[in-house]
This record gives C-alpha cells, sequence and structure tokens, in this order.
C-alpha cells in the first residue's frame, strides 16, 4: 500500500479538488497523503471526509503547502494562477510531480512555471479530458487540410462561477488551429466582438464564451466557407473527466524526466 504514490490535493474545498479526493481515495493506484488549502479557509485544520460531509479519513486540510509536498510523489493542483505559481517551485523543491489544471495563466506564471520544470517533471493542460485532447488533434488536421477561406471560430460555454476566459481550453484548441495552419495564435486571436467591428478580417481566429448555470464545459470549432461549414464539438457533463485525467498523469509522471509535459504526452495521443 505504502508503494503507491502519494497524492497531495490542493484546492481541497474547490470543484475539482473535492472531485480528484474523492477519485484518489478511491483509487487503488494512489493514495492521498495530504490537502492543501488556502491560510483562512474554513477547512484548514478539519480531517477533509468530515469537511466534504462524510466520515473522516485521517487527512486533515493544510494550509502549509511545502510541509504538504515534503511527503508526496505529486501534486494535483487546480487552484488559481498565483498559488499554481507558488505551488511549482514547492513542488520542485520537494521533487514531486506537479500536475497543472489552473487555467488563465500569463506569460508571468508560465514563465515561472517553465523555470521549475528544469527541477521536475510538470504535466500541464487547460483540460485532461481524453475526448479534448483528440479534439485538439482533429482541430489541428483539419485546419492543416483547409486555407483561410475557412474561418476558423471557437465557441465555448461555462458555468457562472468560472473566472477566466476565453477558457483554457479554447485556447488549447486555438493554438492546434493556428499550429495546423501554420500561424502563431497571438497574431491571429480575436476575442469577443462587441459593437461595430467591421468585417471579419481574413485569416484571423475568433474566440467566444458564453457563461451560465452550472455548464462543465462546452466547445465547438467551427470551420465556416461559403456554402458549407464544418463544426468539431465536445461536451463535458461530468468533472470526473478532469479529475481521471489528473490523476492519470501523476501516476505517469513518476519516474519521467524533468520537464514540461501535457496530456498529448499522457494519453500517447
Ligand atoms: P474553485 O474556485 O471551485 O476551486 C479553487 C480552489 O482553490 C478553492 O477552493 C480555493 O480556495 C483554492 N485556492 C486558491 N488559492 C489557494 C492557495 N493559495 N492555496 C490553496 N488553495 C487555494 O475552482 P474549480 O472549478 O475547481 O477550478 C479551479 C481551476 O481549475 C480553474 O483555473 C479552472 O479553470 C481549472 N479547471 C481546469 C480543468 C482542466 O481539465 N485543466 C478542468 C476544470 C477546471
Amino acid at each position: 500500500m505504502s508503494e503507491l504514490p502519494g497524492i497531495v490535493v490542493t484546492g481541497a474545498s474547490g470543484r475539482m479538488g473535492q472531485m480528484l479526493i474523492r477519485m484518489v481515495q478511491v483509487s487503488d493506484k494512489a493514495r492521498l497523503v495530504a490537502c492543501v488549502e488556502r491560510a483562512g479557509h474554513a477547512w484548514v485544520g478539519r480531517d477533509v471526509g468530515e469537511a466534504m460531509g462524510g466520515a473522516a479519513v485521517g487527512v486533515v486540510v493544510t494550509d502549509d503547502p511545502l510541509e504538504a509536498f515534503a511527503k508526496a510523489q505529486a501534486v494535483v493542483d487546480f487552484t488559481s494562477p498565483a498559488a499554481t505559481v507558488q505551488f511549482a517551485a514547492l513542488a520542485a523543491q520537494a521533487r514531486a510531480v506537479h500536475v497543472i489544471g489552473t487555467t488563465g495563466l500569463e506569460a508571468e506564471h508560465l514563465a515561472k512555471i517553465e523555470a521549475a520544470s528544469r527541477h521536475a517533471v510538470i504535466v500541464r493542460a487547460g483540460n485532461m479530458s481524453l475526448g479534448v485532447n483528440l479534439l485538439t488533434r482533429l482541430t489541428r488536421k483539419v485546419a492543416e487540410a483547409l486555407d483561410a477561406d475557412w474561418d476558423i471560430e471557437i465557441v465555448e460555454a461555462h458555468h457562472r462561477m468560472k473566472v477566466d476566459a476565453p477558457s483554457g481550453t479554447a485556447l488549447m484548441l486555438g493554438e492546434a488551429a493556428a499550429a495546423g495552419r501554420g500561424v502563431a495564435l497571438a497574431d491571429a486571436r480575436v476575442s469577443g466582438r462587441d459593437g461595430i467591428t467591421g468585417a471579419r478580417e481574413r485569416g484571423t481566429i475568433g474566440f467566444s464564451a458564453i457563461r451560465g448555470g452550472d455548464i462543465v464545459g462546452e466547445h465547438d470549432v467551427i470551420f465556416a466557407a461559403d456554402g458549407e461549414r464544418i463544426v468539431l464539438r465536445h461536451i463535458a457533463t461530468d468533472r470526473t473527466v478532469f479529475a481521471r485525467g489528473a490523476l492519470r498523469a501523476a501516476i505517469w509522471g513518476q519516474g519521467k524526466k524533468p520537464g514540461q509535459y501535457d496530456m498529448m504526452d499522457v494519453l500517447g495521443l
């Protein structure tokens, strides 16, 4: 039992955190060794099983990430960009695999994550599901096959609590479309049109975001030409698809060389 990789879940009380804790607990491939929440959170100091409304599981939620990471082989992290950057340095120090699901990371965050990956294994993906990673592959292939007569638009929908837009998944799909077309996304990206925008500029990649209710995550990649249209669509109905992918990444990362990996590597796509 003790040979199973020990997992720390950060953001323990979050939507993804709770899902992950439940998944690790029933897994026969990993064990839960610690749970981290931000300082001052009501769960700190409580048994995580009880905090989630069930029986005690013998793991007390801490606000000390370094102490938690020191006992772990992997840190599974769905929190916020500021927390994730801090965790990347600490996970590298503890030589633990850092699985990053957090989205909304800006260039300054990514640079720090890159620096940490010189010393540790980091698996980062804007979406950890098998379906979306396959969709990313398909998007690139379709974009490779079509020229700029085909306008590319990415439409995403998420629950009302989501704080960043476009979603990490939409950006991942945009990167794949741009790579397929041989352009940089930064040069082609157009987000959130409003008002008198003028006609659509040829070759751009557009992003639109819908926010409402409890939508788990929906993404359409639209290739629209004169007289015809291709729509590639993924719908996530349950967060377990992300948690399952993240746990798989934590186990896959054991014994790998330091560096940054993504779910394509984990899934062998
Ligand atoms: P959430 O708000 O429900 O949970 C985030 C949790 O992180 C909260 O409990 C918060 O208290 C905690 N947190 C914040 N700062 C912290 C710190 N310094 N130390 C410890 N804990 C801290 O959000 P969520 O819906 O669970 O999503 C979290 C992140 O994961 C978002 O960026 C979201 O976009 C992303 N996400 C990614 C995927 C994927 O497959 N990659 C899937 C779903 C969500």
